[in-house]
């Protein structure tokens, strides 16, 4: 590993002030665990790090807000989210999606900005806040903006984010009476890297779906949402028949590609089926609540 600069701001608005628009070898690091990987396989040599772990506390909390969204600091660890009362209660699909992503050992030190701004396609949290509308509020040396996380992903580990702009926290609206899913489909452990997954949020009444957000990932170079999905679901009672024509729709729609965890012949087999899974789930599942 060649030798870099290590800065510990107390402040995110110090920390962006340490960051360089122009260098990409001076990179913001929150829990480290994927930026340490790109160290250590020499995809990533940086000049200087700028860890953001002794930022303001207020970073690291979750907390509901006015209208009854949830407020998750870029700080909190993915352990942290899963625990969470306050996050539990009003979207509990959060949880549920935690609880097989990677291991213990990594949610107990990544944190959600870091998972957010790493751009993998294969993380299991972006197609969920991306189903959930949820939004990034990103700081830099301009000030503060708002992006869904339906754009804060554009391609292959790309973001919209600057070099010298930070995601602050996350922005999860009120789910009341929504109901919410994530299939995730590992082709090898329970808790490896998902070869699809597909995250479901949707309001219907008994099996009529009222209106439904569909997003998948990591058979896609980035999340997606799926809007021929949505529209087929939309107002419709659900039956075999709706699920195979969803299905249909979704691989004509979405752009998979083939890696290590399986061709695209074989993706899109699975996004039939897991399309179909998803809807029956999230059907079947309580909403989140309101206060
Ligand atoms: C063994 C292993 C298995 C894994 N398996 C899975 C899995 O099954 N599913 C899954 O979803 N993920 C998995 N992951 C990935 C894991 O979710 C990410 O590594 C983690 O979420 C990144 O968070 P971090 O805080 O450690 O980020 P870091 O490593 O600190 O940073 C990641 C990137 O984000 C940037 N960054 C960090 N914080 C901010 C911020 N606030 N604003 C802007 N940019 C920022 C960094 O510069 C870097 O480019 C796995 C990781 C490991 C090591």
């Amino acid at each position: 590993m060649t030798p870099f600069e290590l800065l510990e701001p107390k402040s995110l608005q110090e920390a962006i002030g340490l960051l360089d628009p122009e260098d990409a070898a001076v990179r913001p690091i929150a829990g480290g665990t994927a930026t340490l990987l790109m160290m250590k396989g020499g995809f990533l040599r940086p000049r200087r790090l700028v860890s953001l772990r002794r930022v303001e506390e207020r970073y690291s909390r979750i907390e509901a807000g006015p209208e009854g969204e949830l407020r998750i600091g870029a700080l909190v660890t993915l352990s942290a989210l899963e625990r969470s009362a306050e996050a539990r209660a009003r979207v509990p699909v959060l949880a549920q999606a935690l609880k097989t992503l990677a291991n213990v050992r990594v949610r107990n030190v990544a944190t959600v900005g870091g998972h957010l701004a790493h751009g993998d396609p294969h993380q299991d949290l972006p197609p969920v806040f991306v189903s959930l509308g949820a939004r990034v509020v990103a700081l830099g040396p301009k000030g503060e903006r708002t992006i869904p996380v339906e754009e804060l992903i554009t391609g292959y580990y790309e973001t919209v984010l600057g070099r010298n702009e930070l995601i602050a926290g996350v922005v999860v609206p009120a789910q009341a009476g929504r109901r919410a899913v994530y299939v995730k489909c590992t082709t090898r452990s329970a808790d490896d890297w998902p070869c699809l997954g597909v995250a479901v949020s949707m309001a219907a009444d008994k099996s009529v779906v009222r209106e439904a957000s569909v997003a998948i990932s990591a058979a896609t170079e980035r999340p997606v949402r799926l809007r021929a999905v949505e529209s087929i679901l939309r107002g419709a009672a659900v039956d075999d028949a709706l699920l195979r024509r969803a299905g249909d729709a979704a691989v004509d729609e979405a752009t998979l590609f083939a890696d290590a965890q399986g061709s695209v012949a074989y993706k899109k087999q699975l996004l039939r089926v897991h399309i179909a899974r998803a809807v029956r789930r999230a059907l079947d599942t309580a909403g989140g609540s309101a206060h």
